[in-house]
């Protein structure tokens, strides 16, 4: 394939990326979103490797690529909805970690560079392993925090931010005494001792992050794996990469700002570690009970629903578990059909991965109009008559507005207490992903719904038919 057909691929594939960002953006256009982008990465793909710059060796690039891809599939296969945010944690640490042994790579090549171009070269492998280096650990631990391996609670060394202060430092220092090093064929001590500072910044900035404020480090590490493949497609000289990259790590950097407005936070405070408290403790609000709760029975919760006219749904990571969302969607027709009014209320973290219920509730044939965003419908609960909590926890604690003390102070959440009644389904008085107990189960317009989630929603639907 000749370079300007490649060029022309590779702008094509750059529109086909860019088509997907705008898809993705929206329920209804998010299948054609994807779509667009698995034809951009195939054209992206077939461009490179039967591009000039690849020259023989194809039988490595289709062995490696068939190893790859299978275990991609396998993978996708295998994965279930509530694992996904610990895959793409996992899948940033790849992208990291390429960043890393390709800086390691370019070094220890011959390169026919000389001057400033060599300088710049130097600095591009610099930069992108350091931010590999963070993209692998900081993913690797989000991982082990997200598939609870690792405790979710934040680990507060003693002078973080000074620790941090003193890692950049040393960073910027090494750069220096790399590319001076580099002038006489040396560097790779400067370039180790770094790649060991910037693991260590990785792990220690995503050990301090608390539970509730997990939603904006995946964000922001998927930012991060962007900025990462922008930096080898600069050591690789590949534009395309160096384009794509750059939308990842732009529109990573959007979603993590959104994430932090949504969630009431500072993006510094939150990228430094360690927001919510400085001890590190689960401060007031901890997982001990606070008063009686009222428990229901399935026909009383049929009988409440069929009675109102407005009924909120929140759904949370509990639906997920349970697959509870095609039962949802039934219950949701069945009442529409009796003439009470159904919305659903969206928390911005709800789940465990951005846009989580809403693509549970889009692949349920939810209708998209029902369906609203916290700030849209937050102002409604004092109208609303049932309110059911479907494995919620964390997104409707009052104690995020009432306890300064709490890790997840500050968090806007929804106000279903606001609303004649609440129930709550859940399986028991377990605590939520930040592990504190919530006042809402012990109002006194709460009733407590135990069980599994799908199972009491199907004794419900039966109910109601
Ligand atoms: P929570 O994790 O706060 O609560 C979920 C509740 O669901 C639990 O209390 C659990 O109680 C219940 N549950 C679990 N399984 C079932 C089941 N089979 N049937 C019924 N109930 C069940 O979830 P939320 O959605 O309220 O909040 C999300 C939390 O996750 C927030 O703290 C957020 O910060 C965090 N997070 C979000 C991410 C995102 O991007 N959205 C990423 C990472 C973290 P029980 O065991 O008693 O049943």
């Amino acid at each position: 394939m000749s370079a300007g057909l490649v060029t022309v691929s590779y702008i094509g594939a750059t529109i086909l990326f860019i088509l997907t960002l705008g898809g993705l953006s929206h329920q209804e256009s998010a299948r054609k979103g994807n779509v667009y982008g698995m034809i951009g990465m195939t054209v992206a793909i077939l461009a490179t490797v039967f591009g000039p710059e690849v020259t023989g060796n194809f039988e490595y690039i289709i062995i490696t690529m068939l190893i790859g891809g299978s275990i991609g599939i396998i993978l996708a296969k295998k994965v279930e909805m509530t694992q996904m945010p610990e895959l793409v944690a996992i899948l940033h640490s790849l992208v990291g970690l390429a960043a890393v042994l390709v800086g390691f790579v370019n070094f220890m090549g011959e390169s026919t560079l000389t001057g400033v171009e060599k300088v710049i070269h130097e600095v591009e492998i610099y930069v992108g392993v350091l931010i590999g280096a963070v993209t692998f650990s900081g993913s690797v631990i989000a991982f082990g925090k997200l598939s609870g391996k690792i405790g979710g609670s934040p680990m507060l060394l003693p002078a973080r931010h000074w620790l941090n202060l003193g890692l950049l430092i040393a960073s910027i220092y090494f750069c220096y005494d790399f590319v001076h090093q580099a002038e006489t064929g040396g560097g790779m001590t400067p370039l180790i001792i770094m790649t060991v500072i910037a693991l260590l910044f990785g792990i220690h900035m995503v050990m301090a992050i608390g539970g509730a404020d997990m939603p904006v480090v995946v964000s922001m590490l998927n930012s991060y794996s962007g900025w990462a493949a922008s930096a080898t497609g600069f050591m690789l000289g590949n534009d395309l990469l160096i384009v794509v990259g750059a939308l990842v790590g732009s529109s990573g950097a959007i979603l993590s700002y959104i994430m932090c407005r949504a969630m009431n936070r500072n993006f510094i405070s939150v990228i430094a570690g360690g927001f919510g408290t400085d001890t590190g403790a689960v401060a007031a609000g901890g997982d001990e009970e606070q008063g009686e709760v009222v428990p229901i029975e399935t026909d009383d919760v049929a009988g409440l629903l069929v009675n109102a006219k407005e009924v909120m749904i929140i759904p949370g990571y509990g639906m997920a578990v349970a697959q509870a969302q095609h039962t949802v969607n039934e219950i949701t027709q069945a009442l529409r059909e009796k003439g009470v009014n159904v919305r659903f209320g969206i928390h911005p973290v709800a789940g465990r991965m951005p846009g989580h219920m809403n693509v549970l509730l889009a692949e349920a044939k939810v209708p998209y109009d029902i369906v609203f965003e916290m700030d849209e419908i937050n102002e409604d609960f004092p109208d609303v008559d049932v309110s059911v909590v479907i494995g919620a926890n964390d997104i409707v604690n009052p104690s995020a507005q009432e306890d300064p003390n709490s890790p997840i102070a500050g968090m806007p959440v929804l106000e279903c207490w606001k609303g004649t009644t609440t129930i709550v389904l859940k399986r028991s008085m377990a605590t939520g992903y930040a592990g504190v107990q919530n006042p809402l189960f012990f109002k006194e317009n709460t009733r407590m719904y135990f069980g599994d989630a799908k199972e009491s929603l199907d004794a419900v639907l039966k109910e109601i038919l």
